[in-house]
């Protein structure tokens, strides 16, 4: 087999997702060996999902923010400071939920209406509680693949 992008060149390796075959030089272009085309697909697809996490985290962080601010009886710096606070505890909310999504298995399936809005009602509370402290290693995580992302942008167009 040669290589996909080299025609001269033997491949020694093959793409992990579409199995074109990679020259010495193509397989270790990347962390895997994977062909340029395949790699764009799967960075638009960390891009996407990346977008849905920021967002997510925006659209919460925004519903904090109005629920203080309209609810304060005056408008000053105070109420501003309160309404990030109040959004960056709402901003963990989503990523409390995943928390928990992933330590409960799907055993209280048998449970009644009633049960379903216990369990939803302690679910958000706890959401609450820990989303407050695994927001920093989101956004943290975020910042981190936001700036990969770029980093391989930057290859691309070098
Ligand atoms: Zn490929
Ligand atoms: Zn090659």
């Amino acid at each position: 087999m040669k290589c996909a992008n080299h025609p001269s060149m033997d491949a020694v390796g093959t793409c992990v997702d579409c199995g074109k075959g990679l020259c010495v030089d193509c397989t270790h272009a990347y962390s895997i060996p994977i062909c340029q085309s395949c790699n764009a697909v799967r960075v638009k697809g960390e891009k996407g999902d990346l977008n849905k996490r920021i967002i997510l985290t925006f659209v919460f962080f925004a519903l904090g923010f109005y629920f203080m601010v309209s609810t304060a009886p005056n408008f000053n710096i105070g109420t501003i400071i309160a309404g990030i606070i109040i959004g960056y505890i709402f901003a963990g909310v989503p990523w409390g939920w995943q928390f928990l999504n992933k330590i409960t298995p799907s055993m209280f399936l048998f449970l009644s209406f009633a049960g379903w809005v216990v369990y939803f009602l302690i679910k958000t509370i706890l959401s609450f509680a820990i989303g407050f402290i695994v927001l920093p290693i989101k956004l943290f995580g975020m910042f981190k693949d936001a700036k990969r992302l770029k980093e391989i942008n930057q290859t691309f167009t070098n």
